[in-house]
């Protein structure tokens, strides 16, 4: 299972399509995407292999676009199982690698509050929980007369559900609205690069957040690794690493791999 998002200038399609075939090697079922377009989230999914896919009718030019290749642990291998994930108001879209342990007393917890899920996967709880969250914070923001969620929103809504799951998962969501990606990691292993080769990120041109440097590193040599309980959240012009221990912002540790 793999995961590869981008944000840039290029076809998002393009080039996450061509970063999932390049992380064809740790294996997968079915795959799929998620591209925000116009506040809201399309969604592509296919069991086709990805060499055979045909992707001309979602080649449209986007700017963001999060791709993943699912390896089925819960739920059999179907497109409604198929990653990106999709929130009800269709405001975000997530992918997950690894397996929520406790998804099913989660997933008991939401039933009894009456949210409806739609897919057999460990994967939608995550996503139900987060929605949960948010509609919590929007009350707040309500309240406060901030109209609308926040980058800082997602950030608290992502961390506080990410602490609820138990075994080793990564994930990473797109927000339509706030053109905002979000990668947090207890798992499989999660890479950011940056174009052009600065090694500060404060703007960048193109961002790659993907399972490995390779699937991105014709494009660049700047990376960033992210550990283990640490989250990464990539606005358009910002990049901004989080520790979970403490909830507070560290200094990325960018580093300029050598050409393979
Ligand atoms: N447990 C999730 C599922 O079955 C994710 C699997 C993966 O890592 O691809 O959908």
């Amino acid at each position: 299972c793999g995961i590869f998002a981008y944000i840039g200038k290029n076809n998002a399609v393009t080039t996450v399509v061509q970063g999932l075939q390049r992380l064809e090697y740790r294996g997968y079922d079915s795959w799929g995407l998620a591209i925000p377009i116009q506040n809201s989230i399309e969604v592509y999914k296919t069991l086709d292999p990805l060499q055979t896919a045909d992707i001309t009718p979602i080649d449209v030019k986007g700017a963001m676009a999060l791709g993943h290749t699912r390896w089925a642990t819960h739920g059999a291998v179907n497109i409604t199982n198929c990653h990106p994930h999709v929130s009800s108001s269709k405001q975000f879209s997530l992918v997950h690698n690894g397996i929520v342990e406790n998804y099913q007393a989660l997933k008991t917890q939401l039933v009894l509050q009456e949210v409806k899920f739609v897919s057999e996967t460990d994967t939608e709880v995550i996503v139900r929980l987060i929605e949960n969250e948010l509609n919590q914070l929007q009350l707040k923001d309500e309240i406060q007369k901030e109209s609308r969620l926040t980058p800082k929103d997602y950030q608290t809504a992502i961390s506080q559900v990410f602490k609820k799951l138990e075994g080793r998962n990564t994930l990473v969501l797109i927000c339509a609205e706030l053109q905002l990606l979000i990668g947090i990691r207890n798992g499989s292993p999660l890479i950011a690069g940056i174009k052009p080769n600065n090694i500060t990120a404060d703007s960048y041109d193109e961002l790659f957040l993907a399972s490995d440097y390779y699937s991105f590193a014709q494009h660049t040599h700047t990376c960033l690794l992210v550990n283990d309980l640490q989250m990464i959240c990539c606005e358009q012009n910002r990049v901004q690493l989080i520790d979970l221990h403490t909830n507070k912002s560290v200094e990325p540790d960018w580093q300029i791999l050598e050409r393979q």
